[in-house]
């Protein structure tokens, strides 16, 4: 793929890529990502990539679904890397697609180590993490000059499934001003309370972003001593990521996805014209009316 002059990388045979596919807007996906996809021989998609970014896929491309939710015993996980080997192994072109970005709480570093262990050749995509793009469909900066200096990734679901054992509370509580939580919903009430347990005020600011990104997105803004209530009356469903943070605060003003701000009035254009422009500069876009449902 050539586009701009930029030249991507030729899937070899025998390689597998490691890709994030963003956190679910099509329009997050990287060039490197779309370049994979439309070289791979085979597919191996998770239960978070959304099914518009699986429409990009040559159609001869084999799909195999990984999907894996709600942390499953671990020998799971081994079994879907040793596909990846095996399927290498035949010479194919290996995509491995992960929501997200695959080396944050993705697992991505594991089904790696297992490729190095086998000799399998392979590469790594980065993708948006659904922390920092669902921050941002929420109107949330992850960092502000007046709110923080740090900001901390936190899974609260470990591999038993229950909240993981090794998070120092009050290093966590005190030590950073913004927390994104992902994998959080399950115990929403216990990490409350531990942060709260361990210096957090109850009132402060919480954002819960649920299919951030995608048209199902769902937003609450709540505390820390609410939310776990509030995303129950809310019937809010994973996946979703909770903010912490006095940045949460900001969207008051930076909410620039919500109704009120008319997204219906977004124009759209369709991506094979996008693709048309890059390639051949000084055309014009033609845009489409903004589909009626939104
Ligand atoms: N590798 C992924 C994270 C996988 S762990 C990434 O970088 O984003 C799965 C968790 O990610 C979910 O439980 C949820 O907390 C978060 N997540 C993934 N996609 C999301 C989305 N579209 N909206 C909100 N949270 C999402």
């Amino acid at each position: 793929m050539t586009a701009l002059g930029i030249d991507f990388p030729v899937f070899e045979a025998g390689w597998v890529w490691l890709v994030g596919a963003g956190p679910g807007d099509p329009g997050l996906l990287t060039l490197h990502a779309v370049n994979a996809m439309q070289q791979a021989d085979v597919v191996v998609y998770d239960a978070l990539v959304d099914d518009r970014i699986l429409n990009l896929l040559r159609p001869d491309t084999k799909r195999i679904y990984a999907g894996k939710r709600g942390g499953r015993p671990s020998a799971r996980q081994t079994d879907i890397s040793l596909e990846l080997v095996d399927l290498a192994r035949q010479g194919l072109r290996v995509l491995r697609l992960k929501g997200g970005d695959p080396f944050v709480f993705g697992r991505g570093g594991e089904e790696g180590l297992t490729l190095v262990d086998h000799g399998v050749p392979f590469r790594v995509v980065p993708g948006i993490t659904a922390g920092i793009a669902g921050a941002a469909y929420a109107g949330i900066p992850a960092t502000h000059r007046d709110c923080n200096s740090a900001v901390t990734f936190v899974t609260g679901h470990g591999a038993s499934g229950d909240v993981p054992d090794n998070i120092n509370w009050s290093a966590l509580a005190q030590g950073s001003q913004v927390l994104v939580m992902y994998m959080a919903m399950k115990h929403l009430d216990r990490i409350a309370t531990e942060l709260i347990s361990h210096g957090r005020p109850g009132d402060e600011s919480v954002a819960v972003i649920s299919r951030a990104t995608t048209p199902h997105q769902q937003l609450l803004i709540t505390t820390l001593a609410k939310a776990a209530r509030d995303v129950e009356n809310a019937n809010m469903e994973p996946p979703a990521i909770c903010i912490v943070g006095k940045v949460v605060d900001l969207r008051d003003r930076l909410n620039w996805l919500s109704p009120q701000d008319n997204v219906s009035a977004v124009r759209h254009v369709a991506f094979d014209q996008i693709l048309e422009l890059i390639t051949t500069p000084g055309e014009t876009l033609e845009t489409q009316p903004a589909p009626s449902e939104k």
